[in-house]
């Protein structure tokens, strides 16, 4: 595999920052990732999917991993569970639609997340209610430094909010090559999130069945999210933030439409997007629609910061430091990045 010198990341990141990689290597088997490694003058700086949750604020002074190993196969079946394993470097829709066609169930609230395979254990996607946790049966990675192959069970991968143990203590260690997925032949319907059921009773579906909420879901995030194709971003730029119920209630008092809701360990999960909304640059203006130069955060969706062109990483992180600051003045609330900034 050929390593490429100062290659433009803009093309391989959806916010379409224009940073640079001093080398960049792609590899779509084991053995093809190990050359990589063995060649490079320099040590292994991150590794990329599909580029649509990661912020690149400087030039990447390293070797860029593009993980491109590909395939589906279903590698075993038992009473209840199909169990297929895709390649990391698979596009996550296509995979959802293709065990969708099959009539696998789990996957369907989380149609249309943009990205690969590979980083939705290590995200620990999530939309409308379901998380990939809930259908992860194991994964295979690659230790960059040790070279040798590790097999990680849903145990292992200590699985949070948009968290796992490769966002944190094994961040930028573990190469994810393939995942097995535990998919249900029975589906249980996850409808009672956001606007679904809505969507679905709009489309007329009396029946319920995975494909209809697939449409649904594909439907509700069309009407709601900017296509990177057409405006760059990484998605919600913010996790949605949990605070105790005794300081939530002591907000409720001062700001009676602040939307929250009931976590299972008795914290409340605050809607990220409503404070952003309502706090702004200064008093009166908030940050809904909001834009500076060429950043910005979305008119439909606060959460979402966007690149209308030829915005710098460095400017769309200052804006993500003021939305902080305003939002932790008004509410007092320290938002945390969801995005992986480097
Ligand atoms: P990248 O951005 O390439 O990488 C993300 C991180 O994972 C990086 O730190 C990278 O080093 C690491 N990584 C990637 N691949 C590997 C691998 N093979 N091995 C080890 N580490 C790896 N997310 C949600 O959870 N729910 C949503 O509903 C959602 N909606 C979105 C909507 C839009 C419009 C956009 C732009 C983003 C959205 N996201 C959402 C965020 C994003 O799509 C997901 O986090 C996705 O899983 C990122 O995949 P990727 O392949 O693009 O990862
Ligand atoms: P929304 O439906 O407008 O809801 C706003 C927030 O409230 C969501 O972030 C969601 O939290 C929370 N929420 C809504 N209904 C809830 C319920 N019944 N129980 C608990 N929490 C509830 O959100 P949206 O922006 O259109 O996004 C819809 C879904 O897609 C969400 O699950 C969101 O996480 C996901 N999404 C994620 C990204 C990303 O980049 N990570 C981007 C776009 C959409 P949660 O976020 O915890 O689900």
């Amino acid at each position: 595999m050929q390593v490429q010198e100062n290659i433009s990341l803009k093309q391989y990141n959806t916010f379409g920052i224009d940073a640079r990689a001093r080398y960049f290597g792609k590899f779509s088997t084991m053995e093809a990732l190990a050359t990589l490694l063995d060649n490079s003058k320099v040590p292994a700086a991150f590794i990329l999917g599909g580029g649509s949750n990661i912020l690149l604020t400087k030039d990447i002074d390293g070797l860029v991993l593009k993980n491109e190993v590909k395939g589906i196969e279903e590698v075993g079946e038992d009473e209840r569970y199909i169990y297929v394993e895709a390649g990391a470097g698979e596009n996550w829709h296509q995979f959802v639609q293709y065990c969708i066609s099959r009539n696998w169930a789990g996957l369907e609230n989380l149609s249309l997340i943009p990205g690969n395979v590979g980083a939705s254990p290590m995200q620990n996607i999530g939309a409308y209610g379901v998380e990939v946790k809930e259908v992860f049966n194991s994964l295979t990675a690659f230790h960059i430094h040790d070279k040798t192959i590790h097999t990680f069970t849903p145990g292992d991968c200590a699985f949070g909010y948009r968290e796992s143990v490769f966002k944190r203590k094994y961040r930028n260690q573990f190469v994810i090559m393939r995942v097995c997925f535990r998919l249900r032949k029975d589906p249980v319907f996850h409808t009672g999130y956001g606007a679904i059921r809505e969507e679905l009773e709009r489309m007329g579906v009396t029946t319920l069945n995975i494909k209809a909420i697939a449409q649904a879901v594909i439907n509700i995030r069309s009407s709601k999210l900017p296509d990177p194709a057409v405006i760059g971003n990484a998605g919600s730029f913010f996790k949605n933030p949990s605070i105790e119920k005794s300081t939530y209630l002591k907000l409720k008092e001062k700001f009676p439409v602040i939307v929250g809701y009931d976590n299972p360990d008795g914290t409340v999960k605050l809607a990220a997007g409503w404070l952003i909304e309502h706090s702004g640059p200064k008093v009166g203006v908030s940050w809904k629609g909001y834009r500076v130069g060429d950043t910005g955060c979305h008119a439909r969706q606060a959460l979402v910061l966007v690149n209308y062109g030829h915005a710098s990483g460095k400017e769309i992180y200052a804006l993500s430091e003021a939305i902080m600051r305003s939002v932790e003045n008004k509410f007092g609330v320290r938002l945390e990045r969801e995005v992986n900034i480097y």
